[in-house]
Formats: C-alpha cells, sequence, structure tokens
C-alpha cells in the first residue's frame, strides 16, 4: 500500500493549499487541525483551519542514519512551531482548540491500534505507537493510516474526486499501491492491508517481484520496474537512449523510473514505448478491481501520472478492453495533489468525519 513519493523540492516552509470547503463539522464549529506526513526522508506538518485553509506547512529532511525517535523528535517540534503559527493567525477568531492530528505513514501500519508495523527506510518503526504517543503528548485524537489510504482521502475529499462516493486510489511511484474509498469512507479489510493492488498477478510466470511472487504489477509497471528496463534499453542502443543517459548525468547505468516520465514526457521515442507496456498491465489490474468494486472513479497519482496522454490514452484503453463490457466505464483521471498528495493526505485523514 505504501509507496514512495517523487521527492519535493527543499525547503522548509513549503505553501500548499487546499479548495476551499464547507465547514463539514457535525460537532466543531471553529479550532484546527494539524496534518503529519512521514516519508521516506522527507516529514511535514502542515496546520489548517476547519474551514480548509492552511494556515502554515513545514518540512524537515531526516538526517542521514536518523532513527524512528529522530522523526518523531522532528515532527513535535514542527507541530509545536505550527501551533504557535495557528494561534497567532486565529487569536482574533477566538478558538485555537487542536480538534485532531491525521498522521499519514510511508509504510505499512496497524490502523486499527495506532501503531506502525515497519518502516523500509528508518530503522525503530517496528510496532511504534504513534497514535497513543501523539495522543498522550498533545492531548488530543489522532489517526494514522499509511500513506496511500492517506493519498486516496485527500484525492476523495479535497481532489480529483470530490463528490465521488466511491473510488479508488493509485500511486504508481517506486512501487504501486492503491487506497480505495466506499462509500465514501476508506475500505481497510479484514486486517487492515486492502489496497495491495501492486502484487496482483498481471503476467503469471513472470519477473520476480520484490515480495517474493512472479509477474506482480508492480514488477512490471512501477518506477523501479521501468527504470531497469530503460537502463537496459540504454545500454544496448546508447543512441537511442541518448536523452535517458543525459537526463540521468551520462551514465546508462543510473537511469531511474522519474527520467523515463521526464524524457517521455518530454517527447523521447524510447522513454514513451517504455510507458505503453506498463500502461497495459496497469490497465488490465485495474479493470479486474473495477469489475469488482464498480468504482465512479480510478484515480491515478504517483510518477507516472505526470507523463499525461502518453500513459492516459493507452491505459483506458486497456481498461475498457478489461472490463466487463456491460458495465460503466470509470473515469480514469490524474491526481490532482502531486508532490503534495502526503500532506494533503494527512489532513484528510484530520478532517474526515469532524
Ligand atoms: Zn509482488
Amino acid at each position: 500500500m505504501s509507496n514512495e513519493r517523487a521527492q519535493p523540492p527543499q525547503g522548509s516552509q513549503q505553501l500548499v493549499a487546499l479548495p476551499s470547503l464547507a465547514i463539514r463539522s457535525q460537532f466543531a464549529t471553529a479550532g484546527i487541525v494539524i496534518g503529519v506526513d512521514i516519508g521516506g526522508t522527507n516529514q511535514t506538518v502542515a496546520a489548517a483551519r476547519l474551514d480548509g485553509e492552511v494556515i502554515t506547512t513545514r518540512r524537515r529532511r531526516l538526517q542521514p542514519n536518523g532513527i524512528a525517535e529522530d522523526v518523531v523528535a522532528n515532527v513535535f517540534e514542527m507541530i509545536d512551531e505550527a501551533l504557535d503559527a495557528a494561534k497567532r493567525a486565529q487569536e482574533h477568531l477566538g478558538d485555537e482548540r487542536l480538534l485532531r492530528v491525521g498522521v499519514g505513514f510511508g509504510g505499512p501500519v496497524d490502523q486499527k491500534h495506532g501503531c506502525v508495523i515497519t518502516s523500509h527506510h528508518v530503522p525503530g518503526w517496528d510496532g511504534y505507537p504513534l497514535r497513543a504517543t501523539i495522543e498522550q503528548k498533545l492531548d488530543t485524537q489522532a489517526v494514522l493510516d499509511n500513506d496511500a489510504n492517506a493519498a486516496a482521502l485527500g484525492e476523495a475529499l479535497f481532489g480529483a474526486g470530490r463528490g465521488v462516493k466511491n473510488l479508488l486510489y493509485v500511486n504508481v511511484g517506486t512501487g504501486i499501491g492503491a487506497g480505495i474509498v466506499l462509500n465514501g469512507a476508506l475500505y481497510h479489510g479484514e486486517h487492515g492491508v486492502a489496497g495491495e493492488i501492486g502484487h496482483v498477478t498481471v503476467m503469471p510466470g513472470g519477473p520476480p517481484c520484490g515480495c517474493g511472487k512472479l509477474g506482480c504489477l508492480e514488477a512490471l509497471a512501477s518506477g523501479r520496474s521501468i527504470g531497469r528496463r530503460a537502463r537496459e534499453a540504454a545500454i544496448a542502443d546508447a543512441a537511442a537512449g541518448a536523452a535517458l543517459i543525459e537526463l540521468a548525468g551520462g551514465e546508462a547505468a543510473a537511469i531511474e523510473g522519474p527520467h523515463v516520465f521526464a524524457a517521455a514526457a518530454a517527447g523521447d521515442a524510447l522513454a514513451q514505448r517504455l510507458i505503453e507496456e506498463p500502461a497495459q498491465y496497469l490497465g488490465l489490474a485495474l479493470a479486474g478491481a473495477a469489475n469488482l468494486l464498480d468504482p465512479g472513479m480510478i484515480i491515478v497519482g504517483g510518477g507516472l501520472s505526470d507523463s499525461g496522454d502518453l500513459l492516459f490514452v493507452p491505459l483506458r484503453d486497456a481498461v475498457r478492453r478489461h472490463l466487463l463490457p456491460s458495465l460503466p466505464m470509470p473515469a480514469v483521471v490524474p491526481a490532482e495533489y502531486g508532490y503534495n498528495a502526503g500532506i494533503i493526505g494527512a489532513l484528510a485523514l484530520a478532517f474526515d468525519g469532524l
């Protein structure tokens, strides 16, 4: 479910904005919420008013060899700063209550118990009771989920999926993960692990996947697998791979998925060919999910979605081809939030159901 996203531009003060929202709270009429996005290297904190206005955003990078406790310390410092800024901004309104903290984590979490299961990037996270730690320290309610689910909710509440009750959000970055929104709420499944579309088999007996299976979608359509095929192609034919090699700093062996997405968007023929086949496999898996769930919309985020029509035209064709012909075709659209998907999703977790 969890995915790395493209790295944001660095800087401590990044601005994100939500579309202005009607106040959706049933109980609270004023106050603030905090969103916390914990990625592999970056942590982002944002404070927003209940009407959806983002008051302040902060982002920090984890120091090399940092561990979970360092991430938590960073997060609490940024929350303190964000609360100070929010209180100053809210003073004239006379209500600066912290209503809830939403936390999106870049790795598997036990959403029910509010614990991190593990991190593939930073040591010290195994079993970490992140929700209770935040609730005790800040004396408020917190919600913890993985970043793909958070991003799905963010797109559903504030992004491309506004007004759509049933939708599927798929992030195609280094890996492939998904979040499922049914009847306006995140669907977690019996064991909290719903959304593992990256490990749907789309080619029985196909290339090995990091999970140990063969022919998973992630082994055929993730940024990592596209990068691998691009390296092979550029090494085999340096002339055709010239644009990719240049983007990778002159080294064919250094080509990664994001170079392919960028070169394809800029019109490079090899990069465009390298996206066509993954689009077919992605369409196959998404049509399977659509046959099962009948979503009104499929939202595609992550680096691959930057390829625009190069991805979406063949992708929609593939979904249509594999969809039960009598089913209405769901809209297949790019996500609205790119770099900010994580923090918008974390705010969505905080806002949801207030
Ligand atoms: Zn797999």
